[in-house]
């Protein structure tokens, strides 16, 4: 297959080329260049896709999805709602919508009885369109903790580290622990509540890193967050420095996450303008004047919204990635966070994330020029993932 577009964001550092092109064969993509030199390689009857007003960029990576809860006003009771076939059912239609949106790898954290590392398979095989799924399975809370009812409750070290194996037996690919509260969870922690100790949080991450796999740690309070820095976490979730009284960029674990080259996923709704209101002016801009910082420290920060918990959908990367513009953050930083720089924190950096010979053969066509007016990544006009082309309509 021969796609064909006006620009072609190129290689690891997504180089602009006009009127270029890109050959896709057996999943894989097979050349990167200006097209007249692609053509050239051609086979008669290859199929040929032309965008001449468009862009051709890699997939976007979601790095923080839910398959698992439905977005909806009260994700948590929908889902216990369901039995296990009915959730798959549900969860199979969002992957199709993250499809639409342009979205070709997601990493999932957290799922409840390894319906996601299902899911996974399942497109993978073929037998599903959807993202590539990278899934953490069931993620880790203490008993009554964030999310306890996904079923990955335990306490003390030993069940902390029985727990991750039984998620990597279970086909996980990353480790998700819940290291303070949040607010998806009635009657649990505070999100500024740290629910591990140490020791705790340092024999998880010990025994995912024992069996090569990656922790991503969802931390809300500046407590928890240096505790995660402290055990060695991968990636942290959310990142909001939450305090009882308010927020506190602690500049010694900035200084350590930087350090540590630990990526950070700030989880932004497509609602982010709504802030304001729910929080009040004030706290609206503490929140993102933290994530400001974090950019302007050198933090890796990757791209992720959450989609399942409340209102937030799964068509919601390309109106969340707005807001690193509106921190003053440039498109090609914001891209990158959204494909290579994502691709590397899930692990899968060889693999995707880049339209560079030899890589899956992820890619998304959008109208427009995203470098000039990220508003364009809304304007989908073709996704091909793993090889497979879908159309621009609702799949
Ligand atoms: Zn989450």
């Amino acid at each position: 297959m021969l796609l064909t577009a006006a620009h072609v964001l190129a290689g690891a550092d997504r180089h602009p080329l006009a009127d270029g092109a890109v050959l896709v064969r057996e999943g894989t993509i097979a050349a990167v260049g200006p097209r007249e030199e692609v053509e050239r390689l051609t086979r008669p009857g290859e199929p040929r896709l032309a965008h001449p007003a468009g862009t051709l960029l890699p997939g976007l990576i979601d790095a923080h999805v839910h398959l698992c809860f439905d977005g909806g006003t009260d994700p948590v009771a929908t889902l216990q709602q369901q039995d296990d076939e009915a959730l798959f059912t549900a969860m199979k239609a969002r992957a199709r919508q993250l499809l639409s949106a342009g979205v070709t790898t997601v990493r999932d954290l957290g799922d409840r009885g390894g319906l996601a590392v299902r899911l996974a398979a399942s497109v993978t095989a073929g037998e599903d369109p959807g993202p590539r799924i990278v899934s953490a399975a069931t993620p880790v809370t203490p008993p009554g903790g964030h999310c306890w009812f996904l079923g990955g409750e335990a306490t003390g070290s030993d069940e902390v580290r029985r727990l991750v194996r039984r998620n990597i037996e279970a086909g996980a690919e990353v480790i998700k622990v819940m290291e303070t509260g949040g607010g998806l969870t009635k009657g649990g922690a505070q999100s500024w509540e740290s629910q591990f100790t140490q020791d705790e949080l340092t024999a998880l991450v010990g025994e995912a890193h024992h069996a090569g796999l990656p922790v991503a740690a969802h931390a809300h309070g500046a407590e928890g967050i240096a505790a995660a820095v402290e055990a060695g976490v991968d990636t942290i979730e959310h990142c909001t420095w939450m305090t009882p009284t308010g927020i506190d960029v602690r500049a010694d674990v900035l200084a350590r996450i930087v350090e540590q080259g630990i990526h950070v996923c700030p989880t932004v709704s497509p609602h982010w303008r709504m802030l304001p209101q729910i929080f009040g002016a004030e706290r609206a801009e503490a929140m993102f004047d933290a994530v400001r910082q974090m950019a302007g420290a050198g933090v890796r920060l990757i791209a992720g919204t959450d989609a399942g918990v409340q209102r937030a959908g799964f068509d919601g990367l390309p109106g969340s990635l707005t807001f690193y513009e509106h921190l003053g953050l440039p498109a090609e930083r914001v891209l990158a966070m959204a494909t290579t720089e994502a691709a590397h924190a899930l692990g899968v950096g060889d693999e995707t994330g880049q339209l560079t010979p030899g890589f899956s053969a992820d890619l998304l066509v959008v109208d427009g020029d995203p470098l000039a007016d990220l508003g364009a990544l809304r304007s989908v006009a073709a996704v091909v993932a793993a090889g497979r082309h879908y159309d621009a309509e609702p799949i």
